[in-house]
C-alpha cells in the first residue's frame, strides 16, 4: 500500500473534532448534575482484549456539511420534544404505570456499554423483573445524542420481534433511564462462557434474526444500526434473539449514511474505514453486513479474527490490506454457512449483498424453517459455565447511588 493511502487511514484516526464540527444537541433540562462521566466506556466488555489496545470505540471526525448537521439538530430536537411525552410512564404488558426513578430496585449489574450501565430491576409497582440502562447526561452533545437515537429506536421499534422492547424511559435532570424487556445475556458474554465456538445452529437462528431485525430497521425506518458486534445481540432462556444498542445508529438519506459517526473498529467495514471521499461518507447498509460477518467467524470459531493486532490502527489496517476473514475448513461448516459468511466479508461493498438477497441465501432459508431448541441450549451453557469476570470495578458504588436517590 502506498504512502497516500496510510495518510488517509491516519487522517480518519484522528482523534475528535473540534466542538464546531459536532453536532449541536441540547438537552433542554436543568443543569446536569452528574459531572462528568465514569470511565465505563473503557471499562466495558471488550470482546477480545489486545495488550495495550487504546480505544474500544473510534471517535472519527465529523465532516462539515452544514446543511445535512442543521437538519440532523433539527431532528434530534425534535426526537427530543416526541421522547420527553413519553417519559415518566412504564408500559408493560399493554398496561401504562406512572413510573420515577425510586419504582426501580436494583438487583445488579449486568452489563455496561458506550453509554452506561444496565442494571437487572425489579419494578415496586408490579414485581416485574426488567433490564434498565442508565446514562448520564453529561452534557457531551455527542453521548446525549447516542442516548436520544437509543431511545428513539427502541421506543419506535415495538413491533419487530427481533429488536429489544423498550417499556419507556425516566428521565431525571442527570440521568436517563430506559427500562427494557430483560434478556439473559449478549453474545459476546457467551462466548466467553463457552470459551469456544458457539454452534453453528445457534449461529444459524441467530443470522436469521439479526438480518431480519436489520431489514427491519431500514424499510421501516430507514435508519442503519452501525454497530453490530456480539456484545449488541442479546439472547435469553426462551430462546429469544434480539439485536440492541442504536445509540450509533444513523438515519439514511436515499439509503447512503451520510454521516460517520462512532463505531467499533474491530467490526467496521472497509469503505468506512477508507471511503473514497473521507469528507463525503456515504457508505450504506452493507457496511453493517460486514460487521455481522466478521461477528459470525468470531462467534463460530470462538477466536477474534484479527485477535493477534496490537492496536485497533493494525485491525483497521488489516482489514484494508488483507483478504477477509473466513470460516476455516477444518471445523467442518457447512458449505451454506461458509457460503453465506463468504458473502457477507465480500470486500468490495458494491459487490456485497443487500438484506433481502441476504434472505435468499440458503443458509437463511435453511434456519427460517428448522427448528433449534436455542432455548435449551442457552439455558445449559448458563447453568454449566460461569459469569465471566465484570471489568466493572465500581458497581458497587454505582448501585448505592443509583438506585437511592
Ligand atoms: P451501550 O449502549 O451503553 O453500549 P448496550 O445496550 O450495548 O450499552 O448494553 C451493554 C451490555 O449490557 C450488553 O452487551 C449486554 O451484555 C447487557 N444488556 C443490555 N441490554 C440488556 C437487556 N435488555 N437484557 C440483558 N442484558 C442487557
Amino acid at each position: 500500500m502506498g504512502k497516500q493511502r496510510w495518510c488517509v487511514i491516519v487522517i480518519q484516526l484522528s482523534p475528535a473534532p473540534a466542538p464546531s464540527q459536532r453536532a449541536a444537541l441540547q438537552l433542554p433540562l436543568a443543569n446536569d448534575g452528574g459531572g462528568s462521566r465514569s470511565s465505563s466506556s473503557e471499562s466495558s466488555p471488550q470482546h477480545h482484549t489486545y495488550p495495550s489496545r487504546p480505544r474500544h470505540m473510534l471517535n472519527l471526525p465529523t465532516p462539515q456539511y452544514s446543511l445535512v448537521k442543521s437538519v440532523e439538530n433539527a431532528e434530534i430536537d425534535q426526537k427530543l420534544q416526541e421522547i420527553m411525552k413519553q417519559t415518566g410512564y412504564l408500559k408493560i404488558d399493554g398496561q401504562r404505570y406512572p413510573a420515577e426513578v425510586s419504582d426501580l430496585i436494583s438487583e445488579g449489574e449486568i452489563g455496561s456499554g458506550t453509554c452506561g450501565q444496565v442494571f437487572k430491576v425489579r419494578f415496586k409497582k408490579t414485581g416485574h423483573v426488567i433490564a434498565v440502562k442508565q446514562m448520564r447526561r453529561t452534557g457531551n452533545k455527542d453521548e446525549n445524542k447516542r442516548i436520544l437515537m437509543d431511545l428513539d429506536v427502541v421506543l419506535k421499534s415495538h413491533d419487530c420481534p427481533y429488536i429489544i422492547q423498550c417499556y419507556g424511559a425516566i428521565v431525571t435532570n442527570t440521568d436517563v433511564f430506559i427500562a427494557m424487556e430483560l434478556m439473559g445475556t449478549c453474545a459476546e458474554k457467551l462466548k466467553k462462557r463457552i470459551q469456544g465456538p458457539i454452534p453453528e445452529r445457534i449461529l444459524g437462528k441467530m443470522t436469521v434474526a439479526i438480518v431480519s431485525a436489520l431489514l427491519y430497521l431500514k424499510e421501516k425506518h430507514g435508519v442503519i444500526h452501525r454497530d453490530v458486534k456480539p456484545s449488541n445481540i442479546l439472547l435469553d432462556n426462551k430462546g429469544q434473539i434480539k439485536l440492541c444498542d442504536f445509540g450509533i445508529s444513523g438515519r439514511l438519506v436515499d439509503s447512503k449514511a451520510k454521516t460517520r459517526s462512532a463505531g467499533c473498529a474491530a467490526y467496521m467495514a472497509p469503505e468506512r474505514i477508507d471511503p473514497p471521499d473521507p469528507s463525503k461518507p456515504d457508505y450504506d447498509i452493507r457496511a453493517d453486513v460486514w460487521s455481522l460477518g466478521i461477528s459470525l467467524v468470531e462467534l463460530a470459531t470462538g477466536q477474534f479474527p484479527y485477535k493477534n493486532c496490537k492496536t485497533d490502527f493494525e485491525v483497521l489496517t488489516k482489514v484494508l490490506q488483507e483478504d477477509p476473514p473466513s470460516l476455516p475448513l477444518s471445523m467442518d461448516f457447512s458449505l451454506d454457512f461458509q457460503s453465506f459468511v463468504k458473502d457477507c466479508l465480500t470486500k468490495d461493498h458494491r459487490k456485497r449483498p443487500k438484506y433481502h438477497k441476504l434472505l435468499e441465501h440458503s443458509f437463511i432459508r435453511r434456519y427460517e424453517v428448522l427448528v433449534v431448541d436455542v432455548a435449551g441450549w442457552f439455558q445449559a451453557v448458563m447453568e454449566r459455565t460461569e459469569s465471566p469476570r465484570s471489568s466493572q470495578c465500581y458497581s458497587q458504588h454505582q448501585l448505592h447511588s443509583l438506585f437511592s436517590r
